[in-house]
């Protein structure tokens, strides 16, 4: 199986923190230095963030993304080469719904493959939604939790490979046969003796799974 990360994988860069520079609402910045910080989980800043904005931005919002967040290369024959060769491809994405599936919708991912939270306009400010919290095992308050959703795959069962990027994939990256990383994946693999493989397009990492060495 192959669990890929969504912001800063397979798009270019990170969509959160795109769409918090670009609608800027007041009060943002301090909640992002308290993720980075560890002050907060995951969970309680992207919750926090996003109530700072106006249901009614959704449309936009979702544009915006769409018009700016570019797909990283080789996407397409990353998933040509799953099919080919009968490996199960997932997103798993700490991204929300209304932008995740629309860029992912030129791809032909079923939905039940992707992974990331959900979100509601009913209120007056967008509510985000978390169908795939942590389990029993993982005290992280991630909000969408990649070692819940790995674990259900077992080990002696399935060759597990993770692609990501950054701090959200860490705790996967240790349940992990082989990672493909990238940027602060990368150096927190080499730190923890991880096997990984850097990557820089999706090109590189199907010539790596073409080679068959893992
Ligand atoms: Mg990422
Ligand atoms: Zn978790």
């Amino acid at each position: 199986m192959l669990f890929c990360d969504f912001d800063g994988t397979i798009t270019l860069s990170d969509n959160i923190v795109a769409v918090m520079k670009q609608f800027d609402p007041p009060g943002w910045r301090p909640i992002v230095d308290d993720i980075v910080a560890l002050r907060k989980s995951v969970r309680q800043g992207v919750g926090e963030m996003f109530a700072l904005i106006p249901s009614a931005r959704k449309q936009e919002i979702t544009d915006y993304i769409l018009s700016t967040a570019g797909i990283r290369p080789g996407f397409q024959s990353l998933l040509d080469w799953c099919k080919a060769n009968g490996v199960e491809f997932y997103v798993t994405s700490g991204g929300i719904d209304f932008f995740v599936y629309p860029m992912l919708a030129p791809f032909d991912i079923p939905l039940d493959h992707i992974y990331c939270n959900g979100s509601s306009f009913e209120g007056d400010r967008i509510e985000i939604l978390w169908p795939h919290a942590c389990d029993d095992e993982c005290d992280n308050d991630c909000g969408m939790c990649k070692t819940t959703v790995i674990r259900r795959f077992p080990k002696d069962r399935y060759t597990r490979i993770l692609i990501g990027d950054s701090v959200t994939d860490f705790a996967g990256a240790k349940l992990a046969d082989l990672v493909f990383s990238r940027s602060h994946l990368t150096e927190r693999c080499v730190e923890l003796g991880l096997p990984h493989v850097p990557f820089e397009t999706f090109h590189d990492v199907v010539r790596h799974l073409d080679e068959g060495d893992w």
